[in-house]
């Protein structure tokens, strides 16, 4: 098009027919930005001239890194480069969250995994609200929270604000994310069936304690086991449908252990704990107890991430005979069945500081990776590079991203900063594309079977509810968590211990907590 305007110009003498040529030129232009599909370049330019901007981000204990494809590549489209601050020798965001607070320092934007943080800053007004940037410069999270309005709720702070957009996972495709898995070939060994009930899943741990199915001639099986302290009450109270925390039933918030559904849940546990079902070590052993008991042919049972934990088929084949760990429904308890893990809708985000000298470049960068581009950008790397498009279009990755010898494919994205905490739409195409078969089916399975507990919102408080709740509720999750212990490892006895359990709970003032959760939950609801 460029060649044939040139050479139209040179035949145009005449002055008046210049102004028709220059608005024929425009119109031609406009067509040729319209026509050229969503990933020119120039149409994503944000500022004229290159644009530095600070940022303090840490995920998953990498630093944000510059020299990551995915932000080079975002520079090249939008103009504006992220210039990591804080030292890359700090890994833990949250140390380096606080440092950065003592000192007084803040970069332009800053990226954490703790959303009500900022929204703190927010209210202390040290990170600007960003509703009218939204509304006058990022025409694509104006549509996205039009098209998804609790997408749009998890970004209002209490003061009605919004401080941080959000990372979201994809929440509306995929909620599933942990799964009961059991030992099939151990089930074989004993001829028993998948466990259908809690009263079958119950006699399935028992064989599996008793009857020697890993065939070594040793009672020397863990039934079932847990690689996380966290998970440990609150998974298996969760499979029966108890809860450990605050929950929502029916629109009003709620305290787990002081309801029926926990008392009975926790007897159950404690029962199978005494009965040595459960890994006496379960509360000690640590994060790598899966990959030490899958090893060495010992567990028979676990709640744990579907991804990694379907990787087990491929990587024991050899060193474990007939090793086979499949994903199970929930057993079913009193009529249903409870998955108690489910995705949040977002974890943390990033927002701009007060310090920032052109909040509007900065909108409008946020805005881009709400693009067509910047969101395949953030989920899928660079084409040709990271991933490839098949002839339907269907995107896959690349070998780089799949066969590398030492690194999963996660981590092979993560080193170019794909899927790296901005504040951003997830694309749940991306995991499916690395993810085991198996995995990717339980997980559909899961989410839509219904089997999934919902986690409550994330709600959100004002900075004298925050206040409150900072004197209450670490003092309740210790407290519940300390007794948990205590109960199932047999140092207290549960029903002679539960009425002065309940009154320390409203001695360290639960039923203020309820209150402040209450109307903050209503909040959220009728937020908009
Ligand atoms: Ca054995």
């Amino acid at each position: 098009y460029d060649k044939i305007i040139l050479v139209k110009w040179q035949f145009i003498e005449r002055k008046g027919e210049i102004m028709i040529l220059k608005k024929t030129l425009f119109i031609l232009l406009e067509i040729i930005f319209f026509i050229i599909p969503t990933y020119s370049q120039d149409n994503l330019k944000i500022t004229d001239k290159p644009l530095e901007v600070t940022i303090l981000a840490i995920h998953n204990d990498l630093v944000f890194n510059e020299n990551w494809s995915v932000f080079k590549e975002a520079f090249k489209d939008t103009n504006i480069k992220l210039k990591g601050i804080g030292s890359k020798n700090l890994a833990d965001e949250i140390q380096a969250f606080n440092l950065m607070i003592t000192f007084g320092e803040l970069p332009d934007i800053i990226s954490l995994s703790q959303g009500d943080k900022l929204e703190e800053l927010g209210m202390n007004g040290k990170i600007l609200p960003l509703n009218d940037l939204i509304d006058k410069y990022a025409p694509n999270i104006k549509a996205f929270f039009e098209k998804y309005p609790r997408y749009k709720k998890d970004a209002i702070s209490a003061d009605g604000n919004i401080y941080f957009i959000p990372d979201y996972y994809d929440w509306y495709a995929m909620r599933a994310s942990q799964g009961l898995y059991i030992r099939r070939d151990w089930l074989n060994n004993l001829n028993l069936k998948v466990p259908n009930t809690m009263e079958e899943f119950y006699k399935t741990l028992k064989a599996f304690k008793t009857q020697d199915p890993n065939g070594n001639g040793i009672p020397d099986e863990i039934p079932y086991f847990e690689r996380n302290t966290e998970f440990v009450e609150k998974e298996l109270l969760g499979l029966f449908g108890a809860e450990i925390s605050f929950y929502i039933d029916e629109n009003k918030v709620k305290f787990g252990p002081k309801e029926e559904r926990f008392k009975e849940a926790i007897r159950e546990v404690i029962k199978w704990y005494s009965e040595e079902l459960i890994d006496s070590e379960i509360f000690t052993r640590g994060f790598q107890t899966r990959d030490y008991i899958l090893k060495n042919n010992l567990g028979g049972a676990t709640f744990d991430w579907f991804s990694s934990t379907s990787t087990y088929n491929t990587s024991l084949k050899e060193e474990v005979n007939n090793f086979e760990f499949i994903a199970i429904d929930p057993p079913l308890y009193k009529g249903k069945r409870y998955a108690p893990d489910a995705r949040p809708t977002y974890l943390g985000g990033w927002g701009i500081t007060k310090s920032a000298q052109d909040p509007i470049s900065i909108i409008k960068y946020f805005d881009y990776w709400f693009s067509p581009k910047g969101y395949e950008l953030a989920n899928w790397g660079i084409e040709g590079d990271t991933f490839l498009r098949d002839i339907d279009g269907n995107k896959y990755f690349t070998k780089k991203v799949m066969k590398d010898k030492n690194r999963t494919p996660l981590q092979v994205l993560r080193e170019e900063g794909v899927q790296f905490r901005i504040g951003g739409p997830q694309d749940y195409e991306y995991e499916k594309a690395w993810g085991e078969t198996d995995a990717n089916f339980w997980m559909k399975r899961y989410t839509q079977e219904g089997f999934l507990v919902e986690p409550m919102p994330t709600l959100k408080y004002t900075l004298a509810e925050n206040e409150k709740l900072q004197t209450i509720k670490p003092k309740l999750n210790t407290f519940v968590k300390d007794m948990c212990q205590r109960w199932i490892l047999g140092v207290e006895d549960f029903d002679t211990t539960y009425d002065n359990f309940l009154k320390e709970l409203k001695h360290i003032g639960l039923d203020e907590a309820l209150e402040i959760n209450q109307k903050a939950y209503e909040r959220f609801i009728s937020s908009n």
